[in-house]
């Protein structure tokens, strides 16, 4: 236990009733959490990992309307799952829930403990908290970036963390010990919502937050610089890719079933091995974003004049890629910018 999370403990009871009173009087009303089930709890839980609320709503609505419990989800195809996820990002997530729900339809009692859950597909320790907690009342504190954020700053830890794992193992043990067991569902929602609203990474608006007078890093006046972590290389990364049409057709890359990242979806081919060659390649734009520590800068080049021996050079020596029928882009599962790009050029390109 971190000796600095002692004050906090002492006012256990004082930072529950002030948190969980805020909680019931200002918490968003959310479809999981208005008429909540396992169901809504798992998936959405699995949506909102590495993802914001706004971004995941559309989803969740789409979602129970096409798989509205556990039984839709473990009979459909994997296909049609990753499809119902694209954008969203993060694709394991939707296979883990899929097989998860394979799983489930099979139990004769679902368990309630966090040790349980935490050995079905893409369920670790937060996300098994947070759906026994909520789902059944198990009394295990949920930790994430937003509970190492309010955490450390309510009770001052200046440790500088290697990373977000070495913070979450320091306090695991202090989030539990002011968890209230009576009703961990309410405490786990009320911490992850003030971590979301108020307690923000930047600029935390400690003047209307419900705990502020049991905060040491608000009282010092530095609870923006808290926590603290060691500082990542960035990575910069440039990714040239084509833009290349024939006959009614777009050229994407499929990714390897194999593969770690994005299994069988599609992307716009990269710029290297036989189509550097290619036709006559102008740059269209250049699209940049980041990725944890990387910062990817990718440039789309369009392909025109294409010959007829180019056409046969890729129909014969290139690996994975694949002409898709333009009509046809709607029924193949694309990774997440490739579909905004796409969407984008596509009215503005012609053979
Ligand atoms: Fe976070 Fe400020 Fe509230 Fe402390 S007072 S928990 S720093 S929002």
């Amino acid at each position: 236990m971190i000796k600095e999370g002692l004050p906090l403990i002492n006012e256990k009871e004082s930072f529950i009733k002030a948190l969980h009173t805020w909680y019931h009087n200002t918490h968003r009303k959310l479809p999981w959490r208005e008429t909540p089930s396992l169901y809504k709890t798992v998936v959405s839980e699995f949506m909102l990992q590495q993802t914001q609320v706004d971004t995941v709503l559309p989803y969740f609505h789409n979602w129970l309307k096409i798989f509205p419990d556990f039984q839709a989800l473990a009979h459909a195809d994997e296909d049609a799952v990753v499809k119902q996820w694209e954008g969203l990002g993060y694709y394991r997530r939707a296979k883990n829930l899929h097989k998860l729900a394979k799983n489930l339809v099979f139990l004769e009692t679902i368990p309630t403990d966090p040790l349980s859950w935490n050995k079905f597909p893409g369920v670790g320790p937060y996300t098994s908290a947070a759906i026994t907690s909520i789902a059944f009342g198990f009394p295990s504190a949920v930790v994430d970036g937003n509970v190492i954020r309010i955490l450390s700053r309510l009770c001052c830890i200046k440790t500088q963390f290697k990373d977000n794992n070495q913070a979450v193992k320091n306090l695991t043990e202090l989030a539990n010990a002011v968890l209230c067991s009576k009703d961990p569902n309410t405490h786990n929602q009320a911490v992850m919502e003030l971590g979301a609203t108020i307690c923000t990474k930047a600029n935390p608006k400690c003047t209307v937050c419900p705990v502020v007078n049991l905060c040491q890093g608000a009282k010092q006046g530095i609870a923006h610089t808290i926590p603290s972590f060691t500082p990542r290389k960035t990575e910069n990364i440039t990714i040239d890719r084509l833009w290349l049409e024939y006959d009614g057709m777009l050229l994407l890359h499929k990714i390897s079933a194999t593969s770690k990242r994005l299994a069988n979806m599609y992307e716009l081919p990269k710029r290297e091995g036989i189509l550097t060659h290619i036709g006559h390649q102008t740059l269209l734009f250049t699209k940049k974003r980041g990725i944890s520590n990387q910062r990817i800068t990718e440039n789309i080049y369009l392909t025109s004049h294409l010959t007829q021996s180019d056409i046969d050079r890729i129909l014969k020596e290139a690996v994975n890629l694949i002409w898709i029928k333009k009509e046809a882009l709607d029924s193949i599962t694309l990774s997440g910018p490739h579909k905004k790009w796409i969407n984008l050029l596509l009215p503005l390109k012609t053979d």
